[in-house]
């Protein structure tokens, strides 16, 4: 597989670096507020990544870091006038919440900064050790940047000349170089006030943001790691700063890949809550929206392309997840409805006649020959995995997708019908597309329907279809009735019958 790595500004083949699991590090969320929609575009490309490797056979070891000390933290605590773990730790549960709303796999450890002060002060004591780090007279240390002659290698900033251009700013007048950036911040009245203040050899004071994954990563995964992920707003300066801060400390390569989502604007701004765009997932859940159309959309990019979040792509999203559910029904009962399914045949050898198609032969004829949508299923599932190879590129494997669901559909709608085990095969390659995107398990989880409930809903509808062709429409409005009464709302469109998942009348 491919990956497009930040450093090297190139396309390259992704191998683990060392036997074992694949270690991947991705910048977490700063646990001040609600992830809104923008962190979550980040966190489901992480989640794109995680089950990419893992389906391509790989164990993964992935590790996403709560950032529960740092300005905005404290900012937050003292402004709601609670300690800093209590302001955070219901952010940190929110978060969990949202990820599993989008169905974002548990990754394997999700670190809370603050349980690495000890691993972090002594990480600062051996970068002063070794000359890369010095103490300011407020005790506060700073990382000196003109002693890690790598600086500026991922962003292609913060070079010699960025030095001499600079001012050094007012609040940060212990800095030998404007450049240098707090390893360690020497304790602040606001961070006394919320019990954000640890004990060092410096005095009191707290780690710096940069420091804090720098250390993360090497107390949970090693100095050096596969994967490093982030939105594109950290690779300067957080990620340069990561790099001086390992680098210097460890001799070693710190990350073999940096990957960097764009961020995502909504109505093609930036989200801010005074534009009034700002939207968090819990909001757009309650607002009725489908948790796997918000996914949809996160993921419907290539990761790199922009995003432009609005109401117009949530309900095209809501469509297409609509148009993937019914598909899978469809090809589930194995057309149903469709002369195939009356008797269905077991593709391959020992197939039975069917009454009135002269054998196998003739069914072949008419709708395909046998185990051809099985093998055109085959074709779309490569060319899914292909354009997942290629750097996660999602846009191309969705097109796969929709050409499954076309050639699908046109079998099912063949006079012939499709062979049961054609069927298998086209659900086998769905279900192996859905282990990548991760969209159609969580819809049906969403409608909340098992397979029998799925099944008599499908069996209301199509009787209700019959009524009306047959001209009955009382028995087509009390079946409507019923269905609506017990959630189900039917909408009829020129593609047939959909049905989504409402409040029960009455309830
Ligand atoms: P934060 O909570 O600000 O530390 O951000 C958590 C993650 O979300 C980081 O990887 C950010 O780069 C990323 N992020 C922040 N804003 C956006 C956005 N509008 N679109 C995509 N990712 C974002
Ligand atoms: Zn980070």
């Amino acid at each position: 597989m491919n990956l497009y790595d930040s450093l090297h500004r190139e396309l390259r083949r992704f191998e683990p670096g060392t036997p074992g699991p694949v270690t991947v590090y991705g910048c977490g969320p700063t646990v001040y507020d609600y992830a809104h929609i923008g962190n979550f575009r980040t966190f489901v490309v992480y989640d794109l990544l995680h089950r990419h490797l893992r389906r391509r056979g790989h164990e993964v070891e992935f590790v996403v870091n709560f950032t529960d000390v740092d300005d905005k933290t404290i900012g937050g605590a003292a402004a709601a006038a609670r300690p800093l773990a209590a302001h955070t730790g219901p952010f940190i549960e929110a978060f969990l919440e949202d990820a599993e709303t989008l169905g974002l796999l548990p990754v394997s450890r999700h670190p809370r900064a603050t349980e690495f002060i000890p691993a972090m002060t002594e990480f600062v004591a051996h970068l002063i050790d070794a000359g890369h780090a010095y103490r300011a007279g407020d005790g506060s240390v700073y990382y000196s940047v003109a002693t890690f002659d790598g600086y500026g290698k991922l962003s292609g900033k913060g070079g010699e000349d960025d030095s001499r251009r600079s001012r050094i700013d007012a609040g940060e007048f212990a800095k030998a170089d404007p450049r240098d950036f707090a390893l360690w911040k020497a304790a602040q009245p606001a961070d006394r006030e919320v019990g954000a203040v640890w004990d060092s050899p410096w005095g009191e004071g707290r780690p710096g943001w940069h420091l804090e994954c720098s250390v993360m990563v090497k107390s949970l995964l090693g100095e050096t790691i596969d994967i490093h992920v982030g939105g594109e707003d950290l690779l300067f300066p957080h990620h340069e700063n990561e790099i001086a801060q390992s680098e210097a400390a460890t001799g070693c390569a710190f990350a073999r890949f940096w990957m960097h989502v764009k961020h995502l604007k909504v109505d093609d701004r930036k989200m801010s809550k005074s534009l009034g765009n700002f939207h968090t997932v819990r909001e757009l859940v309650d607002d009725g929206h489908d948790p796997a159309a918000i996914r949809w959309v996160l993921l419907s990019a290539h990761y790199r392309s922009e995003l432009n979040f609005t109401a117009g792509g949530l309900s095209d999203a809501t469509e297409a997840v609509q148009r993937l559910l019914d598909f899978r029904r469809r090809i589930r009962d194995g057309g149903a409805g469709d002369p195939a399914r009356a008797e269905p045949v077991a593709a391959g050898v020992g197939a039975s006649a069917r009454p009135g198609t002269g054998g196998q032969a003739t069914a072949g004829a008419r709708s395909g020959a046998a185990g051809e949508l099985a093998a055109r299923a085959r074709q779309h599932l490569d060319a899914f995995e292909r354009a997942m190879d290629q750097d996660l590129n999602v846009p191309r494997a969705l097109a796969s997708l929709w050409g499954l669901v076309r050639d699908g559909n046109a079998a099912l709608d063949s006079p012939g019908g499709v062979r049961r085990g054609d069927c298998e095969a086209v659900l086998a390659a769905l279900g192996e597309m859905d282990l990548a995107l991760g969209v159609l398990d969580l819809a049906a989880k969403a409608r909340d329907v098992d397979d029998d409930t799925e099944r008599r809903i499908r069996e209301m509808v199509e009787a209700r279809d019959r009524a009306r062709k047959a001209r009955d429409f009382a028995t087509a409005d009390r079946l409507r009735a019923d269905l609506e009464a017990q959630g189900v709302r039917l909408e009829d469109t020129p593609a047939g019958t959909r049905w989504k998942r409402v409040r029960p009348t009455g309830s």
